[in-house]
């Protein structure tokens, strides 16, 4: 294989460089992942991802940990619920179909792929500040504690803002025009009871006057909910609004939804945390001459989540790369490298297309409603 005798540099233990370091070290590959988190217990912000069962579950069917993903993840039903908290539907996958899109929480899949990784595979507190490519065309890292490391090939998977992608191309993210506020709340029952009952146990979909509220609850009962809209860019700065100040988020938020019911303002009230997260989009093409280092996942193609597909296609990535790697047809590196590119950059650019289509889908109230009478 082309990768005989040769080290592997992986930045990021996000699911996306997790699941790539497994399916190489299954196959005897020599391969070490770099991640800023100061340790495994780090939580990771954010709802649950749904792993697709002809998307994301290939990728660990060939890890060999579809088992072990089917114990971390749960079917999860879905409500469409309407601004005045009135539930309209309730959506169960079917007898059959149950493990087809199940959820799981970011930090468990974190764990059962790193419970699948040798020891000392991932390198904590390992924030990648740069990266020199040598004349023989290998490979310096350098950590912003001091730390130096070597490596063959690297391969960026550390996400939407991937410092490694600019070795690779000259694109960078644009905004989407869509603005996503995220809130958490640890403890739902105490904190809102009267929202907790109105989103049971699982996800939990609204849509009203161009807003689109999606709620999840994660295995340990805490909520996590995005609230999302139209703007554009300058508007985060021009609005005034601090959105690291929680007062001032619930403020805004409280004038946002000044026309649904009381049940959703409790919601704001008792959120522990806020993140405001601008959208943005890569579409992976144009990328410039490159060798010995590639990228997956979002450093390759970040996209909104309207299609709940990201982290999908990013796993597809992980399965293609890996496996031409691993190819003994290949004549080296390069080669299999570009040939996983030439593939990524057709699916990619189909799932960018559909995430555009959905953005614009949920903000749009008649389509939501359309989309409603579907599934009835
Ligand atoms: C609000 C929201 C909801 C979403 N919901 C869904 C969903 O329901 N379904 C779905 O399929 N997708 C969803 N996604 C997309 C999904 O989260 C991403 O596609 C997925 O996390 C990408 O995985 P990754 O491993 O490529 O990157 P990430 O998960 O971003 O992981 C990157 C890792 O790299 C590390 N890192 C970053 N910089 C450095 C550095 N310089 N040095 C070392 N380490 C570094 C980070 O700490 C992180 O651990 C959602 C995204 C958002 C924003």
């Amino acid at each position: 294989m082309v990768l005989q005798h040769k080290k592997v540099a992986v930045i990021g233990a996000g699911p996306v460089g997790l699941t790539f370091a497994r399916l190489l070290q299954q196959s005897g590959a020599d391969i070490s992942v770099y991640e800023r988190d100061k340790d495994q217990h780090t939580r990771i912000k954010g709802g649950t991802l749904d792993i697709h069962h002809d998307y994301g579950q290939l990728a660990l069917e060939k890890a060999g940990l579809l088992d072990e993903f089917y114990r971390y993840s749960r079917p999860t039903g879905e409500r469409s619920v309407d601004q005045h908290g009135t539930l309209l539907l309730e959506d169960y996958p079917a007898e059959g179909h149950l493990y087809d899109r199940p959820e799981i929480d970011r930090n468990d899949l974190r764990k059962m792929l790193l419970e699948h990784l040798d020891p000392g595979t991932v390198c904590w507190d390992r924030r990648l500040i740069s990266l020199e490519q040598q004349s023989n065309g290998t490979f310096f890292l350098h950590f912003e504690n001091g730390d130096t490391a070597y490596a063959d090939l690297v391969v960026g998977a550390n996400g939407g803002m991937s410092n490694v992608r600019k070795l690779v191309t000259d694109a960078i993210p644009q905004y989407t025009g869509t603005i996503v506020i995220q809130g958490e709340v640890r403890q739902p029952d105490f904190q809102c009871p009267e929202f907790k009952l109105l989103c049971g146990s699982g996800n939990m979909a609204a849509n009203a006057e161009c807003i689109f509220f999606f709620s999840q609850t994660k295995s340990d009962g805490a909520l996590t909910y995005y609230i999302s809209f139209r703007k554009p860019e300058h508007w985060i700065g021009e609005s005034g609004i601090n959105f690291n100040d929680r007062q001032e988020t619930i403020l805004f938020l409280s004038s946002l939804f000044v026309n649904w019911n009381q049940v959703y303002h409790e919601l704001f009230k008792a959120t522990d945390e806020y993140t405001l997260l601008p959208m943005r989009r890569l579409h992976p093409e144009h990328w410039k001459p490159h060798h010995n280092i590639t990228l997956i996942g979002d450093a390759a193609h970040v996209m909104p989540p309207f299609s709940g597909i990201g982290v999908n296609i990013g796993l597809l990535d992980a399965l293609y790369l890996s496996e031409n790697l691993l190819d003994e047809s290949f004549i080296n590196i390069d080669a299999a490298i570009q040939a996983y590119e030439e593939k990524m950059f057709i699916y990619a650019s189909k799932a960018q297309e559909d995430g555009a289509k959905a953005e614009e889908s949920v903000h749009s109230e008649k389509e939501f409603d359309e989309r409603l009478r579907d599934k009835r």
